[in-house]
């Protein structure tokens, strides 16, 4: 394998840092050329005192020019800074790279990730809301380009695994059916809230929501999982990734995380993939994919791994799951619609500024608005993510009101 050079789209997160952990393991196989972030200056500067990229974005202005200075304080001015949304695209593009780690999270990375489908990149798709939120024109620009997508997610990265090598070559536009394939089984964990009494969800708060029995992840991310929005917004990249209809995918809850999903077959095989809960597993994979390397996680011992449990999803507990599939089976306009909601939700409730189970009527109310809105491009994707923030945020900004003036009552 010659080296690849990459461009890490949001580097400072969980994904972009577990990412660079692999890459350090391997300097002959990797080179970074890029790194991005939104404002995490010190993490940033780190990366670049470490790996030394010819090019660094913060999409923050203020952020950047902090940066500057700390790198030439620290002679290292070969380094360029950048900022802005459009400097993000720039690198995803550039010429001098052929592999992007899209890790961004939220529709925030959307345009670049598209950016470097167009140019034909390997792209290594971490960031789910940008197919979400896009769907069909995300593929279509995968399908036109000759872009090579592999899915990150561990669920999709397990399913990738699973599959023959025809339907590896042909995502976005696979034939399941022709391969033998009956079904789609996308495993999840159900969360840190899947035994809670469900009278109780109305008063957690966002570090018990981010304490995942499992995996190590984001913020909104490990919120997502605790609603299991995350298994909806993954039952639509399902969708998309593997060209399957929503009948055709079955979410199964199985609580230790061992199995990262399954591909059901006619003749009654079921082929799963499994390991330790690390992301560096499916990061190392699609990097040297169809190599195999080496990527820091321990291998599972099958004499101390936790019996394997499977139960039915509840959508009592769960009911964005609900709704994330109902929007699969509506259209773009409500995955769209969806996806911006959620965004606005979740960061309202990391802000103690809603409830838990908020989060759900905001999307609900979203998804029956917006539900006929067809959106036939990416600006018309953009506007709708747009019109569908501002709503979402309208219902926060009530919820706000309601909540003050309950409290004005009491006193
Ligand atoms: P984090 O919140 O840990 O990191 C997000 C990254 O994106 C950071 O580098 C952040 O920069 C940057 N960023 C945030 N907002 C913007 C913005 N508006 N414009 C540009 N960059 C921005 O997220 P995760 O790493 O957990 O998740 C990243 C993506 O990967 C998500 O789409 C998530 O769903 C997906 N994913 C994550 C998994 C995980 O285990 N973490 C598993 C499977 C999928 P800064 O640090 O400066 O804020
Ligand atoms: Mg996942």
């Amino acid at each position: 394998m010659s080296i690849r050079n990459l461009c890490i789209l949001g580097s400072t997160g969980s994904i972009g840092v577990s990412t660079l952990d692999v890459v350090r393991r391997h300097p002959e196989k990797f080179s970074i050329h890029s790194l991005s972030a939104h404002t995490n200056v010190e993490k940033l500067y780190e990366q670049c005192c470490e790996f030394n990229p010819a090019i660094v974005v913060m999409v923050d202005e203020d952020s950047a020019k902090k940066l500057k200075t700390r790198l030439k304080d620290a002679n290292l001015t070969n380094i360029l800074v950048k900022f802005g949304e459009k400097a993000l695209s720039d690198i995803a593009q550039d010429n001098d790279i052929d592999t992007v780690m899209a890790a961004i999270v939220g529709a925030s990375g959307l345009i670049p990730t598209l950016s470097a489908v167009k140019k034909s990149k390997r792209v290594l798709l971490a960031n789910k809301e940008a197919l979400v939120t896009s769907g069909q024109i995300f593929i279509d620009a995968v399908k036109e380009s000759g872009a090579e997508l592999l899915p990150i997610d561990s669920e999709h990265n397990a399913i990738f695994q699973s599959l023959p090598t025809t339907a590896q070559q042909t995502i976005g536009a696979c034939q399941l059916d022709d391969n033998g394939v009956s079904k789609i089984l996308l495993t999840g964990s159900g969360g840190p809230f899947r035994t809670k009494a469900i009278k109780e969800l109305d008063d957690v708060t966002p570090d018990q929501a981010c304490a995942h029995p499992n995996w190590d992840m984001g913020r909104k991310i490990s919120v997502d999982s605790a609603t299991m929005m995350n298994k909806g917004l993954e039952f639509i990249e399902a969708k998309w990734l593997f060209n399957v209809e929503p009948e055709d995918i079955q979410v199964v809850l199985h609580p230790q995380s061992t199995i990262h999903s399954m591909v059901q077959y006619k003749d009654g095989s079921v082929l799963a993939q499994m390991g330790n809960p690390d992301m560096r597993t499916p990061i190392a994979h699609a990097l040297a994919f169809p190599e195999r390397i080496e990527a820091g996680v321990d291998s599972l011992d099958f004499f101390n791994t936790p019996s394997f449990d499977f139960e039915q999803p509840d959508y009592e507990r769960y009911p964005n799951l609900k709704l994330a599939i109902r929007a699969c089976k509506e259209g773009q306009g409500a995955c769209t619609a969806l996806n911006a909601s959620n965004e606005i939700a979740v960061d309202a409730f990391l802000n103690n500024q809603i409830k838990f189970t908020d989060i759900f009527k905001i999307n609900e109310t979203s998804v029956n608005k917006f539900v006929s809105e067809r959106v036939a491009n990416i600006d018309e994707v953009l506007l709708l993510d747009k019109i569908a923030r501002v709503h979402a945020q309208m219902i926060v900004d009530n919820m706000m009101d309601e909540q003050h003036q309950n409290e004005d009552k009491v006193m």
